[in-house]
């Protein structure tokens, strides 16, 4: 116990992908713990597919012929907001520019800034709506933001809206600042109602509503287009999914300008390196090659829930995004069975995660599901 710690910390857990068995967790040592290589990484919801060869040797070829090691990278990041802003026009059909833009270390980074802008110094709380990202409510812990949270219904997993509402406009101390949602929501990848955005469209001007569109190119849809007339808006958006890019670590938020040039002042200078600046820039050049692969992607999560439909145990979700929610049927004694199940996997080499009251597993390649889809039926069999 260190005493120069802050008290409140002693509570915060660090965001950990295995809490079930993070002291065997290992990829490379596979003798230790039963795990057979090579493992099939369906856990964190990444694109299953690197790079193209091409875009990896132009990478190369850019790393080792215009970005100079020794000088701090483009402090203003100009060129990478100027091809944001023409994506999210692109897409949205609505006119955004550099400075609707705010670019970070992954929207992790922008999560920690939005709550720095808004809840710190005692100003603010949050609320989420469970089961939801879990980063929304760890990041707040360790910035001492109280985290209110409602639930979602166990049927579809919408928000219970009069319960939002409630905790809304009841007195809490702090006052809550900002509301989080998923669009589509992780880990149960439902997509926001027509219901839901409707109610976020009363939310009041002093609240911050977050939308994180994590998986806009898997959902195709988005709520872009609304900016404009909602100022107390702001959207969220990754290169760590769809675009592939999760080792580079970058995310960017589209906002009215007041709320981006605050996030520009909470901001640590040169929060993107050099090298990560040049392959979200090369991404963006090359999108329609990167993104055919979300086309095949959706087939695949098709594929996957027709075939563990037929598992009459599994009770299994819609899906917007690269990512399918599973649960048992019968709930008796559910939490020892699904830690039964995600062990067995592991053993058998697939990693997925057990989260949000059931299972999550990413969409990765057709050998990749067809091994996901073999070893659920092996592992079911041990607790049904
Ligand atoms: C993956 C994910 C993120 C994190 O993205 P990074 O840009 O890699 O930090 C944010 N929000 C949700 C809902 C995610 O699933």
């Amino acid at each position: 116990m260190l005493e120069f710690i802050r008290s409140d910390l002693a509570q915060v857990t660090s965001y950990s992908v295995h809490p079930a068995d993070s002291s065997t967790d290992s990829s490379t040592d596979s003798s230790t713990d039963g795990l057979i290589a090579p493992i099939d990484r369906l856990d964190a919801n990444e694109n299953p597919y690197d790079l193209p060869k091409e875009l990896k040797e132009k990478l190369a070829w850019m790393w080792q012929q215009t970005i100079a090691s020794n000088r701090y990278p483009d402090a203003g990041y100009l060129d990478l907001k100027r091809a944001i802003a023409a994506y999210v026009t692109d897409t949205s059909k609505t006119c955004f520019s550099t400075a609707n833009i705010s670019v970070g270390n992954g929207s992790d980074e922008l999560i920690r800034s939005l709550l720095i802008a808004t809840c710190l110094n005692g100003e603010g709380s949050i609320l989420v709506a469970t089961p939801t990202f879990s980063m929304y409510g760890i990041l707040a812990q360790t910035l001492g933001i109280p985290v209110v949270t409602v639930t979602r219904s166990l049927d579809t997993y919408e928000m219970d809206l009069p319960a939002t509402q409630t905790a809304l406009t009841q007195t809490q101390h702090p006052p809550i600042r900002v509301i989080f949602v998923v669009h589509p929501n992780s880990p149960t990848g439902n997509a926001l109602t027509e219901a839901e955005i409707s109610w976020l469209k009363t939310v009041p001007q002093h609240v911050l509503v977050v939308i994180d569109e994590a998986y806009f190119e898997f959902s195709r849809t988005t709520l872009a287009h609304q900016l404009p007339q909602y100022s107390n808006w702001v959207v969220l958006r990754t290169f760590s999914k769809a675009f592939r890019l999760a080792a580079h670590r970058v995310g960017y938020a589209i906002a009215n300008p007041e709320l981006i040039t605050t996030l520009e002042k909470v901001r640590l200078p040169y929060n993107l390196p050099s090298f990560t600046i040049a392959a979200a820039q090369v991404a963006l050049a090359n999108r329609p090659a990167l993104l055919t692969i979300v086309d095949r992607l959706l087939k695949e999560r098709h594929h996957l829930i027709e075939e563990l439909s037929k598992h009459q145990d599994l009770h299994l979700f819609k899906s917007d995004a690269n990512f399918i929610h599973l649960r048992l049927q019968n709930s008796s004694n559910a939490e020892l069975k699904y830690e039964t199940i995600y062990r067995s996997l592991k053993q058998q080499g697939t990693l997925i995660r057990y989260t949000g009251g059931g299972l999550r597993v990413t969409v990765g390649t057709p050998e990749e599901n067809q091994r996901t889809i073999h070893h659920l039926k092996h592992a079911l069999a041990k607790v049904v």
